[in-house]
């Protein structure tokens, strides 16, 4: 049976104003009523999410965070905690985006925010991804290197409520996207190593998403011809109307 797909909107450190992101996501809760179809989520800067959550509160879209804190709470000044996101509603947070591991994050802060992020019922989705492509497929060791490292801690019951973005750094805000002969070569390889760390039916489990210059007019071959579940969309996920086409895309099969 296909899973449903998914449709992240990370917004990064956009917009500036609290009446643009309340414009984006009353736009989006407008078009997107509760029922079926894709899961959507949009990620909004930390000062902009109890009021971007009541904007979407009576459509489909849910509310996710661009990070979290690996610690559950104390003097760790200018972090959010994953209590804290979850109190304000937040079903989806990105652990370990290629921007956050530019400032610093590393495999490890990633696995303690898994971590914190399930205790608290968020959602992770851990992005991984290579920063560049070489012809002797080197970048496959690279990501099977961080799937490994996410999943030493999650048990096979626990890796199911996880979703993994592949975002390849070179994809991303650069106009440059993989194909979608190489995202379906990655889905493979992705499931390939799923199944050998646990079985099929739980790798079966386990969410895919691209991301990674995704846009209105390369979305529908993406997604049904590159076996995802879904896409995590950075710049195209600001202009509603096309964050709309995109997920319109993935209800395409
Ligand atoms: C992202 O920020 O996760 C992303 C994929 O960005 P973009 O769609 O702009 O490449």
């Amino acid at each position: 049976m296909k899973r449903t797909a998914l449709v992240i909107g990370n917004w990064k450190l956009n917009p500036q104003t609290i009446d643009e992101a309340n414009t984006l996501a009353t736009t989006l809760a407008k078009k997107l009523k509760k029922g079926d179809g894709t899961l959507v989520a949009i990620a909004p800067p930390f000062p902009f999410l109890s009021e971007t959550g009541k904007r979407i509160s009576r459509s489909r879209v849910q509310l996710a965070a661009q990070t979290v804190s690996a610690e559950p709470m104390g003097a760790f000044t200018g972090e959010v905690s994953a209590a804290q996101l979850r109190n304000v509603g937040t079903e989806y947070v990105l652990i370990g985006h290629s921007e956050r591991r530019a400032m610093g994050e590393t495999n490890d802060d990633v696995t303690k925010k898994i971590v914190v992020a399930l205790k608290n019922k968020l959602t992770p989705v851990v992005c991984i991804g290579e920063k560049e492509r070489d012809g002797q497929g080197a970048f496959f060791s690279f990501v099977e290197e961080q799937v490994r490292s996410i999943v030493t801690v999650l048990d096979a019951n626990t890796v199911k409520k996880i979703v993994i973005a592949y975002e390849p750094i070179w994809a991303i805000g650069t106009g440059k996207t993989a194909t979608a002969a190489d995202v379906k070569e990655m889905q493979l390889f992705l499931f390939t190593i799923l199944t050998k760390l646990y079985d099929k039916p739980t790798a079966q489990k386990v969410q895919l998403l691209y991301g990674g210059s995704v846009k209105a007019d390369n979305a529908i071959e993406l997604h049904t011809e590159g076996g995802m579940g879904g896409f995590l969309v950075g710049g195209a996920s600001l202009k509603a109307e096309e964050f709309l086409q995109i997920i319109k895309a993935t209800d395409s099969k």
